[in-house]
């Protein structure tokens, strides 16, 4: 018999909502940076006799990512109290959600590994408050080895919703994909930035390993899983994923067996290590929050919401497929962020041909973008200028090689009139006979390839073009490109 190991891998999304004050406090959310124990109060202290008042724009937020995940809406929801002693929560217990979530019952679409889309469902999607963070003494900043620990309550009491996924995604790869999907939704929604590195998107990743059998395809036993923390990038979830596959895997094939535990992810060494079984942990003893009174989510919330949702990423990359005619890699890549694709949107507005902006902006854009540190939304060159630029490519009155030379000088934050001067192009600027006199020279340089041409040596009429680079670079793209293919095809006297 030939075993085959399939993992099964479920994940739990962390994602800090975008509120200026606190879940239950009005401190600043804003704690990157900030002086230690600053933006803290007796609410988020924890200090006897103080009471939590439930932000409503969190509770907002929260409705808003669920609807977009497709979830149904709890009307009444309420506050648990999810108690546990670890000196980053002061009050020995988290305020959180537990059998009557914001949301639940959702479902989102991924590009599985073999291309096709691959629905992953959304057990729920619930809000809790964020804890303290602890920093150690240790050089590596872990507690491991450290002489002492400091805690800095800044971050608790700081919103964040929970997003929980079914055990439904089955590679690494799809893991990636999902956490993508939905850090790119968050932020369309402008529920949450979604940074990974900055720890407003944190991913624990639940992973397990079926034996099976490889013809039957009947499970013949089912590992344990092991939760897996710290992972700061798509990369990261990925390649610990990859590594915790491969450890399982290992482990029951030499007929061992894994513990139920949580493991945590050291991306300088591309390994998980033990952090603590989940047998030793683990009774919250979960009970309402007496001190919140349950929520009722009114239907006017859910309807205004509903209405104010935006156009959704894989609604965008649909319609730009439909609209625009863009493949569906280019259709992704303009409707990967809402900035990219309204710059696309205004260069196409702007009588830029859409395969053609997409190009551009795929790569000339992108480049820069990268070159200079630039997001898309502080990018000098306006839509409007790149549209023009476009549209002389497009109508053959400048090369692609000029025009990419008048974007570097637009991306200096030139005005176009001064980036075509500067690279020496003004669009069609050439006289018919000016043009008729370059094809002459280059026809005379290139004695040879006229020769082939004429006599049948050129049925690609891969030659052709060649010489009208030569000619359309003689020109500095200030020739008309259809027109001196024309002049060429006439002087070669072929017809095609
Ligand atoms: P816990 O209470 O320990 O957090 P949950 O039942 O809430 O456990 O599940 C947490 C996550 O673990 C979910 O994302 C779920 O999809 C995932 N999960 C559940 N069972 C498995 C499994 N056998 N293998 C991998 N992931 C799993
Ligand atoms: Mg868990
Ligand atoms: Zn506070």
């Amino acid at each position: 018999m030939t075993f085959r190991y399939i993992p099964v891998i479920g994940l739990e999304i962390h994602v800090q909502l975008s509120t200026a004050t606190k879940i239950f406090c009005p401190c600043s959310t804003d704690y990157i940076g900030a002086e230690p124990n600053t933006n803290v109060c007796p609410v988020c202290l924890g200090l006897p006799g103080s009471l939590p008042v439930l932000n409503k724009r969190a509770v907002e937020l929260g409705v808003r990512a669920g609807l977009a995940l497709s979830c149904a809406i709890r009307n009444h929801t309420v506050f648990h109290r999810k108690n546990y002693f670890y000196p980053d929560l002061p009050k020995a217990y988290q305020i959180s959600q537990y059998d009557l979530p914001l949301a639940e019952g959702g479902e989102i679409f991924i590009p599985g590994d073999d291309g096709r889309p691959r629905r992953i469902r959304i057990t729920r999607l619930h809000l809790e408050e964020d804890a303290g963070k602890l920093v150690h003494s240790a050089a590596d900043g872990r507690l491991e080895g450290a002489a002492l620990s400091f805690v800095d309550y800044n971050r608790g009491g700081v919103p964040l919703a929970e997003i929980v996924s079914e055990p439904d995604i089955t590679s690494p790869g799809e893991a990636r994909e999902y956490v993508a999907r939905i850090r790119q939704t968050v932020r369309y929604l402008g529920v949450s930035d979604g940074d990974m590195e900055r720890g407003s998107l944190r991913v624990d990743a639940n992973v397990s390993v079926k034996k099976t059998d490889e013809t039957s395809g009947e499970v013949l036993y089912w590992g344990e899983r092991t939760e897996i923390k710290n992972m700061n990038s798509l990369r990261a979830v990925e390649r610990a994923l990859q590594y915790e596959i491969r450890r399982q895997t290992a482990v029951l094939a030499g007929g061992g067996a894994l513990e139920r535990e949580t493991r945590h992810w050291n991306d300088g060494e591309g390994v998980t290590t033990s952090m603590r079984s989940k047998e030793a942990a683990n009774d919250y003893r979960y009970f309402p929050d007496p001190d919140i009174p349950p929520i009722v989510v009114t239907e006017e919330l859910l309807e205004s919401t509903r209405n104010a949702l935006p156009e959704l990423p894989w609604a965008k990359e649909r319609r730009f497929a439909e609209e625009y005619g863009l493949p569906e890699a280019d259709a992704a890549f303009m409707a990967e962020s809402l900035p990219v694709a309204l710059y696309f949107e205004e260069c196409v507005a702007g009588g830029a041909s859409p395969l053609r902006a997409a190009n551009w902006i795929r790569t000339e854009v992108f480049r820069v973008m990268n070159e200079k540190g630039l997001s898309m939304d502080a990018f000098p060159v306006k839509p409007s200028a790149l549209a023009e630029l476009v549209a002389l490519v497009d109508g053959g009155k400048l090369s692609t090689t000029v025009a990419r030379e008048v974007f570097a000088c637009l991306a200096e934050g030139r005005s176009l009139k001064d980036a075509l001067e500067t690279a020496g192009a003004s669009p069609g600027g050439l006289s018919a006979e000016e043009v008729e006199q370059m094809v002459d020279q280059v026809l005379l340089a290139n004695g040879d390839v006229v020769e082939e041409i004429r006599s049948g040596g050129d049925p690609k009429g891969k030659k052709i073009k060649f010489l009208a680079g030569l000619v359309m670079r003689k020109a500095r793209g200030q020739a008309d490109a259809a027109a001196v293919s024309g002049i060429l095809e006439r002087r070669l006297g072929e017809e095609r």
